[in-house]
C-alpha cells in the first residue's frame, strides 16, 4: 500500500528539518556504515502515534543557482507534485513576511491540502503569536516548537484527516511491480521502451495512479506486471528535475511501491557515488534488486571486460551481493529479453517461503559445521528457527542470548540458509530473539 506522503516546506530557516527530524526521529540505518553511501535527510518514512506515513523535507532539495525566492516557490511545487498532504511552516516569532506570502501564493492555486504550523511558539506565554498567521488564508495556525517538540500531535493530527483513504493494495497480488532506477541519462526510458517493444510484451493500457506517477501495465507469457513510474523517467521540462535530491526523492518512492528494483548502471560510464546511493536504497527498503549495466554496445570490450566490470561492481555494492547482474544494451536490444526471467526471479524469492524442517535442519548443520561464537564466556545457543516474513524472506532465530549472535556469525548463517535455498536477486533479513 503507498503510504500517504506530508511535505513540509517554507522558507528557510523557520525550523523545516528540525520539525522533520523531530518526526522522523532517530533512525538507523544500515546504508549509514556503508562508506560513500550518505543517509538521505530530506525523505524518510515516520511512524506517528497510528499515522504512518513519508515526509519530505523541501527545503532540503537545493535547486541550482536559482535565486533565493524562486527556491521557495521551486520547493512548494515539488510540494504540490509529490505530497498529499502539506505543512507549511512559518516563524512565529516574525510575523507574516514577505517570502511566507509568496509560498502561500503558490500554495492557495494547488488543489492539496494545506496545515499551517507556527512554529517557535516555545511556551504557553507565545501562543498569542499565532493570530497574525490567519492573514495567509490557510485557516487555523497551529502553534508549534520545533525545538520542544510541542503541538506536533495536533498538527500531524490535522494533517492525517486529509489522509488519502487507500485502506487497499494498489495492485494485485499476483501482479509483479518492478521500477528502473539510476541516475539521469543512464537508459531507464530507453530500456523501459525496448521491453514495450519486445514481441512477447502485451501493453494492456497506461495506467494513471496516484498523483502523476504514471505506471505501465504489461503482460508476458500471462504474467501481469506493473513498471512503476515511467512517468518519473519522462522528462517534463521542469527546473527541478535534473537536481539530485529530487530525481533521489522520485527514485525513493518508486522504489517503495516496487517489489523489484532494476538498478541502472551507464556501461560506457562507469559507477560513479550516486549509483551506490541509489543502489543502497534499494537494498535499504528490503526489495528484491537486478543489477543492469546498460550501453554494454557502446563499451569498447575483450574477453575480459564484462568480468572486471562484473568485480567492479561487487567491490563498489557489496551490500548487494545476492543481486543478478546483466549487461544490455537498449540501443540494440542485446540481452534485453533476459530481462523479464530475471525480474520473475527476484520476485519469486522475494516472496519464498521456506519449510520450517528443512530451515532447522540447515541451521543446525550450519552449527555443527562452525560451532557458534562466545564472548566472555558464555557461548551462544541456537534454539529454533522460522521464517516470519515474506518481501523480503525475514528469519527470527531463538537464542539464549541475542547479544552473542555477532554480525560475522549472522552473516555466516545467512550464507548457509542462501547456499542451500537460493533466494538470488532478494536480500534477506534475520533476527535474534531471546528464548524464554
Ligand atoms: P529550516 O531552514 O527551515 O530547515 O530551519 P532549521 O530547522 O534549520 O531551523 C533554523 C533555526 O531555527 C535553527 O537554529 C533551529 O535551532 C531554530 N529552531 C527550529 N525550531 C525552533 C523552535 O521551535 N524554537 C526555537 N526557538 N528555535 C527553533
Ligand atoms: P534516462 O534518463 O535514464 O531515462 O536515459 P534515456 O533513456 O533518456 O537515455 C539517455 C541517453 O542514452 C539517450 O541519448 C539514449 O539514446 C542513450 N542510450 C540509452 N540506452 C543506450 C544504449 O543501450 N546504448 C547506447 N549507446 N546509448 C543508449
Amino acid at each position: 500500500m503507498a503510504k500517504p506522503v506530508v511535505a513540509i516546506v517554507g522558507r528557510p530557516n523557520v525550523g523545516k528539518s528540525t520539525i522533520f527530524n523531530r518526526i522522523v526521529g532517530e533512525r538507523i540505518s544500515i546504508v549509514e556504515d556503508i562508506p560513500g553511501v550518505t543517509r538521505d535527510r530530506i525523505y524518510s518514512s515516520a511512524e506517528w502515534l497510528t499515522h504512518d506515513f513519508n515526509i519530505i523535507d523541501t527545503g532540503g532539495i537545493d535547486i541550482g543557482d536559482e535565486p533565493f525566492l524562486e527556491q521557495i516557490r521551486l520547493q512548494a511545487e515539488i510540494a504540490i507534485d509529490e505530497a498529499d498532504v502539506i505543512i507549511f511552516l512559518v516563524n512565529g516569532r516574525e510575523g507574516v513576511t514577505s517570502a511566507d506570502e509568496e509560498v502561500a501564493k503558490i500554495l492557495y492555486k494547488a488543489k492539496k491540502p494545506v496545515v499551517l504550523g507556527v512554529n517557535k511558539i516555545d511556551n504557553p506565554e507565545m501562543r498569542d503569536l499565532v493570530y497574525d498567521f490567519y492573514a495567509l488564508g490557510f485557516g487555523e495556525p497551529f502553534p508549534i516548537s520545533g525545538s520542544h517538540g510541542l503541538g506536533l500531535g495536533d498538527l500531524l493530527d490535522e494533517a492525517a484527516k486529509h489522509f488519502p483513504k487507500h485502506g487497499q493494495t494498489e495492485y494485485g497480488e499476483d501482479v509483479i511491480k518492478f521500477s528502473l532506477i539510476g541516475r539521469p541519462n543512464v537508459g531507464k526510458s530507453s530500456l523501459v521502451n525496448a521491453m514495450l517493444g519486445e514481441e512477447r510484451v502485451i501493453v494492456s493500457n497506461i495506467a494513471g495512479t496516484t498523483r502523476d506517477a504514471i505506471d505501465s501495465k504489461v503482460k508476458v507469457d500471462g504474467q501481469e506486471y506493473v513498471i512503476i513510474d515511467t512517468a518519473g523517467m519522462r522528462k517534463k521540462g521542469k527546473v527541478y528535475e535534473t537536481t539530485e535530491k529530487y530525481s533521489v526523492l522520485r527514485a525513493l518512492r518508486a522504489i517503495e511501491r516496487s517489489d523489484v528494483v532494476l538498478v541502472v548502471i551507464d556501461g560506457e560510464e562507469g559507477i560513479i557515488e550516486q549509483d551506490k546511493r541509489i543502489a543502497g536504497y534499494a537494498h535499504e527498503a528490503g526489495r528484491a534488486v537486478v543489477i543492469v549495466v546498460n550501453k554494454w554496445d557502446a563499451v569498447e570490450k575483450d574477453e575480459r571486460t564484462m568480468k572486471a566490470f562484473e568485480q567492479n561492481i561487487r567491490e563498489h555494492f557489496q551490500f548487494l551481493d545476492y543481486a543478478p547482474i546483466v549487461f544490455l544494451s537498449a540501443k540494440t536490444k542485446k540481452r534485453i529479453h533476459t530481462l523479464i526471467p530475471m525480474i520473475n526471479t527476484a520476485s519469486e524469492n522475494h516472496a519464498l517461503r521456506v519449510e520450517t524442517s528443512v530451515l532447522n535442519d540447515v541451521v543446525m548443520d550450519a552449527v555443527a559445521m562452525n560451532p557458534t561464537p562466545t564472548d566472555k564466556g558464555r557461548r551462544l545457543r541456537i534454539y529454533y528457527t522460522t521464517q516470519v516474513a515474506v518481501k523480503p524472506p525475514t528469519f527470527v532465530v531463538f537464542v539464549n542470548d541475542p547479544e552473542l549472535l555477532h554480525f560475522s556469525y549472522e552473516r555466516f548463517l545467512e550464507n548457509r540458509i542462501r547456499d542451500a535455498f537460493g533466494f538470488e536477486g532478494t536480500p534477506i533479513k534475520i533476527f535474534a530473539r531471546e528464548r524464554k
